[in-house]
C-alpha cells in the first residue's frame, strides 16, 4: 500500500509550505502530533504554560514581522484561553492565527471531551474563521487563514481542526497534489494591500499641509507595522513639520529628533490646525480627535489601510491605503518644491521651546536619587542602562502596568522602529512575558527588556520558565510595589470595616520574592533596592544576554491610583 499521512502531518506540511517559521502554543489532545510534526519540518515551536500568553506572543510576532503569528491550542478550554490572545490581536489589528483542535465531528452535541462550538466562540474576535471538515480541505484552509490575517486591516483569524480530521489519512501523493492545488489557488487569490491611491487626494493633502500654520504629523503602530519609517523620516525632514508618535509608534523616528513633539504633546495636539494621522486610530488614546484636547477646528488627514476606519472617524480628508505606499507617493508629489518650515518658524519654535522646558523639568525630577525607590529613579537608571548598552540593534522594550507603564512611556527613549510593545489599544494586562518571548524569537539579535508592574507581570509569571527553557535573552524588571497601583493604603477606618483581616483588593504579599521564582528554574534573579544595586544588576544581565528577573523594590506609597486614567476608576 502507498505510504499514507494523517491530518496532523498534512497540517504541519501546509504550515511549512505557506511560510510559517515559528509557532507558539500549548500541546495536548488532539494537537500534540501536529506540533512535533511541524518541528520536524523546520518550524520552531515555542511551548508555553498557558494559551493566553501563547496568543499574546503570536500577535506580537505578527506585528514585529508583518507575517501572521500562529499559535496552537487544544480543544475547548484551550481554545477559550486562546481567545484572550485572539481578541487582543483584533483590538491591536495584528495579524494572528489561532489553530485549535476540536472534538470528533460525530460526537458533537453529546458531551464529547472538551466539546465546544469553537467556530461560534471565536466569531466576535476574528475577521475570518474556518473549519476543515475533511482532511482534503486542510491545505486550502491553512492558506486562507494565513492570507486573511495579513490582508487589508490585519487581525485575528481562526482554523478549527476536528480530531477525526487530524486522524484521517491520505496517500503521500494525494497529499502532494492537495498542497500544490492549495498553493496555486492561494497565488490566484492573493489580495494586494497596495491599492490605487487617488491622485486628487494626495494633491489635497499636500495643499492642506502647505497652507497650514500649525501642521502636525501623528503616527501609530499601523505605520510601524507597515514599516514606513524611511518614508516618514523623508516627509518630516522635507517639510520640517513636528511629529508625535503614539506609544507604539515611538521609535519610527528617534525620540530625540529635533522635531519630536512628545514632550510638548498638549501644545501640539491642542493647537495644531492640520494633523496628518498615519496608521493610528482617533480612539481613546488620541482623545477621539475631539476638544478639549484638540482644537475644534483642526483638520484631520487620516491615512489608514481600513476604509471602515475612515468611514467611522469622518476626517476632513481620508486616504485609504498602506502607510508606506501613501507616504512614498506624498514624498514624490511634494517633489523639489518643499515647504520646509525651518527651525525659526513660529510653530516649530513654540513646540521646540515647550519641549525643552518640559524635558528639563522632567530631567530635574529624574536626576534625584529617591530611596526607597519611587518610579522615576529606577526608570532613569533603566533608561540610561539601555542607552549605554547601545543601538544597532537597540533592545526591544516591553512594558505593562499602570504607573510603571505611564512613567516608562515618558522616560524610556526609543530610537529604532518597533522596539516598544505595551498594553496597547485595549490596555491589556498580562501581555508582558508573551510579548517578550515573541520579540526574542522574532528579533534574535536584539536584547529584550521588560519593564513591568508587579500586577501585570504576575498574570503570566510562570512563563519565566519558558524563557529559561529556550534560553531567550530577556531581562524582566519587576517594579514591586506590593500591589495594583501600590500596596495596602487603606485608612484606619477602612481597615476596621468588614473582612478587616483580608488584605485590600489592590494589594499583594509585600516584598514578594519574584527573583527567587526565576532562580527556581535556573535563571538569574536579582533583588535590588538602591541605585547601585540596580545599576549593577542591569549591566550584568544585559551583557550576559540570558534570562533574568530583576525584582525592584518600590515604595508602596509612590504610585497614584489608576495611573493616568484616574477619572475612569
Ligand atoms: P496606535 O495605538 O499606535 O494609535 P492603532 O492600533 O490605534 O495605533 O491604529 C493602527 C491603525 O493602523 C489601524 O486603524 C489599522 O487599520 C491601521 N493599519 C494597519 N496596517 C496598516 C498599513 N499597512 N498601512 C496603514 N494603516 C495600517
Ligand atoms: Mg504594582
Amino acid at each position: 500500500m502507498a505510504e499514507q499521512i494523517d491530518g496532523n502531518v498534512l497540517a504541519a506540511k501546509s504550515l511549512a509550505q505557506f511560510g510559517v517559521q515559528h509557532m507558539f502554543g500549548v500541546v495536548g489532545i488532539p494537537v500534540t502530533s501536529l506540533a512535533t510534526r511541524a518541528v520536524s519540518l523546520g518550524i520552531r515551536f515555542i511551548a508555553f504554560h498557558n494559551e493566553q500568553s501563547a496568543g499574546y506572543a503570536a500577535s506580537a510576532y505578527g506585528y514585529l514581522t508583518s507575517r501572521p503569528g500562529v499559535f496552537l491550542t487544544v480543544s475547548g478550554p484551550g481554545c477559550v484561553h486562546g481567545l484572550a490572545g485572539l481578541s487582543n490581536a483584533g483590538a491591536n489589528t495584528w495579524p494572528t492565527v489561532m489553530i485549535s483542535g476540536s472534538s470528533n465531528q460525530n460526537d458533537v452535541g453529546r458531551g464529547d471531551f472538551q466539546e465546544l462550538d469553537q467556530i461560534e466562540a471565536v466569531k466576535p474576535f476574528t475577521k475570518f474563521a474556518v473549519k476543515a471538515t475533511h482532511i482534503s480541505q486542510i491545505p486550502n484552509c491553512v492558506a486562507q487563514v494565513l492570507d486573511h490575517a495579513v490582508s487589508g486591516r490585519p487581525g485575528g483569524c481562526y482554523l478549527d481542526l476536528p480530531t477525526d480530521v487530524l486522524h484521517q489519512k491520505v496517500s503521500q501523493s494525494e497529499a502532494e497534489s492537495l498542497l500544490i492545488e492549495a498553493k496555486a489557488l492561494a497565488e490566484k487569490n492573493k489580495k494586494n494591500n497596495r491599492a490605487n491611491v487617488e491622485a486628487s487626494k494626495i494633491e489635497q493633502a499636500i495643499s492642506l499641509l502647505r497652507h497650514a500654520e500649525r501642521p502636525l504629523i501623528v503616527f501609530g503602530k499601523g505605520a510601524a507595522y507597515a514599516r514606513a519609517e524611511d518614508e516618514l523620516k523623508k516627509l518630516v525632514e522635507k517639510t520640517g513639520i513636528p511629529f508625535l508618535p503614539t506609544p507604539m509608534g515611538k521609535g519610527l523616528l528617534p525620540d530625540d529628533h529635533s522635531l519630536a513633539a512628545s514632550a510638548a504633546r498638549s501644545l501640539a495636539i491642542g493647537k495644531c490646525d492640520v494633523a496628518v494621522v498615519i496608521g493610528a486610530r482617533l480612539n481613546w488614546l488620541l482623545h477621539f480627535g475631539e476638544p478639549p484636547k484638540w482644537s475644534k477646528d483642526v483638520k484631520f488627514i487620516l491615512v489608514d489601510v481600513s476604509s471602515e476606519e475612515i468611514e467611522l472617524r469622518k476626517p476632513f480628508l481620508g486616504i485609504v491605503g498602506d502607510a508606506k505606499q501613501v507616504l512614498e507617493i506624498l514624498n514624490k508629489e511634494i517633489k523639489d518644491d518643499p515647504f520646509c518650515l525651518g527651525s525659526t518658524h513660529p510653530w516649530v519654535d513654540a513646540i521646540s521651546k515647550k519641549s525643552k522646558e518640559n524635558a528639563s523639568k522632567m530631567e530635574a525630577q529624574l536626576a534625584k536619587d529617591v530611596v526607597p525607590f519611587n518610579f522615576l529613579t529606577p526608570m532613569r537608571i533603566i533608561r540610561d542602562a539601555i542607552l549605554e548598552f547601545g543601538g544597532s540593534p537597540a533592545p526591544v522594550v516591553v512594558s505593562e502596568g499602570a504607573n510603571t507603564m505611564d512613567v516608562g512611556r515618558a522616560v524610556l527613549v526609543q530610537k529604532e522602529p518597533r522596539t516598544r510593545l505595551d498594553a496597547g489599544t485595549w490596555g491589556t494586562m498580562g501581555v508582558g512575558l508573551g510579548y517578550c518571548i515573541a520579540a526574542a524569537v522574532a528579533y534574535p539579535d536584539r536584547l529584550v527588556v521588560a519593564v513591568e508592574g508587579d500586577s501585570g507581570y504576575g498574570f503570566s509569571a510562570m512563563e519565566v520558565e519558558t524563557l529559561v527553557r529556550y534560553q531567550l535573552p530577556v531581562v524582566a524588571i519587576v517594579f514591586n510595589n506590593g500591589g495594583v497601583y501600590g500596596g495596602d493604603r487603606r485608612s484606619a477606618e477602612e481597615i476596621n470595616g468588614p473582612h478587616k483581616e483580608d488584605p485590600a483588593p489592590t494589594s499583594f504579599v509585600p516584598n514578594a520574592g519574584y527573583h527567587t521564582m526565576m532562580e527556581a528554574f535556573g535563571g538569574k534573579g536579582y533583588l535590588v533596592g538602591t541605585p547601585d544595586e540596580l545599576k549593577s544588576a542591569l549591566s550584568e544581565s544585559f551583557f550576559a544576554r540570558k534570562p533574568a528577573v530583576i525584582n525592584v523594590v518600590i515604595d508602596p506609597y509612590a504610585g497614584s491610583e489608576s495611573g493616568r486614567l484616574q477619572h475612569k476608576n
